[in-house]
């Protein structure tokens, strides 16, 4: 530090909730940093500072105070409501921040939202950062996974502070430069569209234990302690297991069968599916993931059909031992599927947006402090280091052969299940997906024949090359053609 930064802060944070004041906390637990804090209402200021002496923060009432209290270059961390909040605490700082300096929106912002404000600030020669931080309260606290976006110059000052918090995998800092401008907060999103298929397919994997298997939630907990000592090691399914162990204090009952089977959403599996359809990506997991929570929540709508018949057939289980492998390799084989749409949405977008995204990487940043850590990411990494361009994950010799060696016991599973009545739709749109990659044809012919009947939509054929548009109502002649516009 020059000595006109004596005595400052190396890092600021603004916004003093849950979030931003712990990842505070954790910025002043590591060796190094000095920590300034502001927040708009000074009640939260003074709240964390007199719970955390040990901190040292350097508090400030006032924006012009706490832009004093930075050392050059200034480096302040945004935690606050997302949207029009992100948006007022930006423009506070960029009047007040010189060129060089670095502002790093650490919400969950929507990535479009990060690329404008990028573009907006940096015109002042400041540097914008919209870092992706996962893990929630707990996270930021002890050790968050980052994914930061923004420029090189600013991630030079960045970096090492954001390593020095983040969480340790394997002896490895979960941060990694994703990319410029609103990479960070892209792949942040698509982090959370993987995690609500994760936690839909766990939760398709109980159903059918549960209803088929007519195991107790506390004999589907000790399973799925089992399958975490697997390939299926992960904290999603360690907590599946302890929340499953719960047990009503009120009821007696295990607590899952009191709580009322509508899950809530706050938005970013659906921006993930409303971004892979712009992008043309199918990420059906993550879609099914999505719609099945808005399903659980349309009461009325389920109460309409509730006690119209399901026709369906009992599952017939003669071995129980083979019942519970085969619906531990669909899932497993479904969830190979979810991660593999979720990283080819990542190569999509870096595509769109001219990112140089380093796949690689990213899993393995997403082996600590977020929700989705699991052993296994470590087989994504492996999958992209040995072929950097590779072009689908399933078609990686890991994923090929978890597959195959899945694949009997996934299909038994979606058909049992379909038969027995019982929901499992991102199963089956995960087998549907592969099967569709792997057809040697598609009924898209079908389609484009349809399209071109009664659109002129052209189409290509197999054994010459051009675009061809049929007469349909004459005398069904073919014509060679330019595109059409339609
Ligand atoms: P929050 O409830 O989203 O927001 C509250 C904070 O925003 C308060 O500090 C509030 O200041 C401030 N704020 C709101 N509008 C403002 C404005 N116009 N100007 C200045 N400050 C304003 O806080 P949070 O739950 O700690 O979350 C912070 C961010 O982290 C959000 O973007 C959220 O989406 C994200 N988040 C991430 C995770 C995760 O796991 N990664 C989990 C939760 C939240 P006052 O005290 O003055 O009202």
């Amino acid at each position: 530090m020059t000595s006109s930064n004596a005595g400052k802060a190396n890092i600021g944070v603004v916004g003093l909730a849950v979030m931003g004041s712990n990842l505070a906390r954790n910025l002043a637990s590591r060796e190094g940093n000095t920590v300034a804090v502001y927040n708009r209402s000074v009640e939260r200021t003074q709240l964390l500072t007199s719970e955390h002496p040990e901190a040292g923060f350097i508090a400030s009432e006032t924006i012009d105070d706490f832009v004093a209290s930075l050392a050059k270059p200034r480096t302040a961390i945004i935690m606050v409501q997302a949207g029009k909040g992100t948006d007022a605490v930006i423009a506070q700082l960029a009047e007040r921040f010189e060129p060089g300096d670095i502002i790093v929106d650490g919400g969950n912002a929507l990535f479009t939202d990060t690329i404008r404000r990028e573009a907006e600030v940096r015109a002042k020669g400041i540097n914008f950062v919209g870092a992706g931080i996962s893990g929630g309260e707990e996270g930021a606290l002890k050790g968050p996974s980052i994914m930061p976006g923004g420029s090189e110059e600013a991630y030079k000052t960045l970096g090492p502070i954001l390593s020095s918090i983040a969480a340790v995998a394997e002896g490895e800092p979960c941060v990694t430069h994703v990319g410029t401008d609103g990479a960070g907060h892209f792949v942040k999103m698509i982090h959370n569209g993987i995690e609500y298929a994760d936690m839909q397919l766990i939760a398709e994997a109980y159903d059918i234990l549960r209803q088929a298997g007519a195991y107790s939630p506390a004999e589907i907990a000790a399973i799925f302690g089992e399958w975490n000592k697997g390939t299926l090691e992960s904290f999603l399914i360690e907590i599946t297991a302890e929340v499953l162990k719960q047990v009503d204090a009120k009821t007696g009952k295990p607590l899952v069968d009191v709580i009322l089977d509508q899950a809530g959403s706050k938005g970013t599996g659906v921006w993930t599916v409303q971004t892979a359809l712009n992008l043309g990506t199918p990420v059906s997991g993550i879609a099914e993931a999505v719609f099945a929570r808005s399903l659980s929540s349309q009461a009325s709508q389920r109460a309409a059909v509730d006690g119209l018949p399901a026709d369906a057939t009992a599952w017939t289980i003669e071995d129980k031992v083979a019942f519970v492998e085969d619906v531990r390799r669909a899932l497993y084989a479904s969830k190979l599927v979810a991660y593999a749409q979720g990283f080819d949405a990542i190569r999509a977008g870096a595509k769109e947006y001219g990112w140089n995204i380093n796949l690689g990487a990213v899993s393995k940043i997403w082996r600590g402090g977020c929700i989705i850590r699991a052993q296994f990411l470590n087989r994504i990494t492996e999958a992209y280091e040995a072929d950097p361009g590779l072009v689908l994950l399933l078609s990686a010799p890991y994923f090929a052969d978890a597959i195959a060696q899945a694949q009997e016991a996934w299909r038994r599973v979606v058909i049992a299940a379909t038969q027995a009545g019982i929901p499992a739709p991102a199963f089956g749109s995960s087998l549907s997906y592969y099967d569709a990659l792997r057809a040697e044809r598609l009924p898209a012919a079908l389609v484009q024949g349809q399209r071109d009947f009664f659109g002129a939509h052209t189409y290509k054929r197999v054994d010459k090359p051009g675009i061809f548009h049929t007469l349909w109502s004459g005398d069904r002649s073919e014509i060679e053609t330019e595109p059409s516009s339609h």
